[in-house]
């Protein structure tokens, strides 16, 4: 079996302050700097990205941005574009169903979104999911895979790439998935990469778990062969816990 190496990502979504999130970065720096094996990201909003680069560098935390418009400059007012973020992070989270349910997000602009981060060499966190009426109507299948290849149409990935699983119905209610459950719909994701781009890529493609992860339900998680890490939303917002999700990847999962 290949060893993939597990991402645990911090969405902070629309929280935080300048003194929190500052704060925030000084005790992961603190806290999680010295896990091994684990690939650890932060994603702050964009306004706290300069602050996030500048608190985690020479640490062995990422700094990630939640969204990214595809138009590399022009009169986009508010827009953030490729180029402004390659300067300030290495990730960019895409597709969130946030994005999906209130911003007007398609697969098709995912798809945008995505190809102009990878050709700027930003490396995405493409989020798929169905809603609870999705799942419960058993479109759960067609849904997903249907985002995963509208989103990703046209693009190559490389070995790595970052997939984030994440029902809806799951996010930020308090009610996770199981681990069976996300486990078999992370092998169906994983079977649609394959068809896309063969078996070694969907091998070496990294599908994490997103959607009330915590410090207590994290093993469940990270027990399952399939699920290569989480997208944490809730949870990231404090230190200890954030830090109580890393240590628990690493310790299922870690390749250190
Ligand atoms: C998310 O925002 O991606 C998320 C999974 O949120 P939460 O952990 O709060 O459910």
């Amino acid at each position: 079996m290949s060893r993939r190496t597990p991402i645990v990502a911090a969405n902070w979504k629309m929280h935080t302050t300048l003194s929190t999130a500052a704060e925030l970065c000084r005790a992961l720096r603190e806290s999680i700097d010295g896990v091994r094996g684990v690939e650890k990201v932060v994603c702050p909003p964009f306004v706290f990205l300069a602050l996030a680069r500048e608190g985690l560098a020479g640490s062995t935390i990422k700094v990630g941005a939640q969204n990214v418009f595809w138009e590399e400059k022009g009169a986009f007012t508010g827009e953030v574009s490729p180029p402004m973020l390659a300067d300030l992070c290495e990730y960019v989270i895409i597709g969130h169903s946030e994005r999906r349910k209130y911003f007007g997000e398609t697969d098709e602009t995912v798809n945008r979104r995505l190809r102009a981060a990878l050709a700027q060499g930003l490396r995405p966190i493409f989020c798929v999911g169905e809603t609870a009426e999705e799942r419960q109507g058993g479109r759960t299948e067609e849904v997903l895979l249907r985002q995963v290849r509208e989103g990703l149409g046209g693009i190559e990935i490389s070995s790595g790439f970052v997939v984030a699983y994440e029902p809806v119905w799951a996010i930020g209610t308090g009610v996770p998935a199981t681990g069976e459950m996300a486990n078999e719909t992370i092998v169906l994701i994983r079977r649609e990469l394959a068809s896309l781009y063969g078996g070694a890529l969907a091998q070496a493609a990294r599908i994490q778990y997103g959607g009330s992860v915590d410090g207590a339900n994290i093993a469940e998680f990270m027990g399952e062969p399939e699920i290569d890490g989480a997208l944490v939303g809730g949870a990231s917002l404090k230190a200890d816990v954030f830090t109580a999700i890393v240590a628990g990847a690493a310790r299922l999962k870690g390749t250190a």
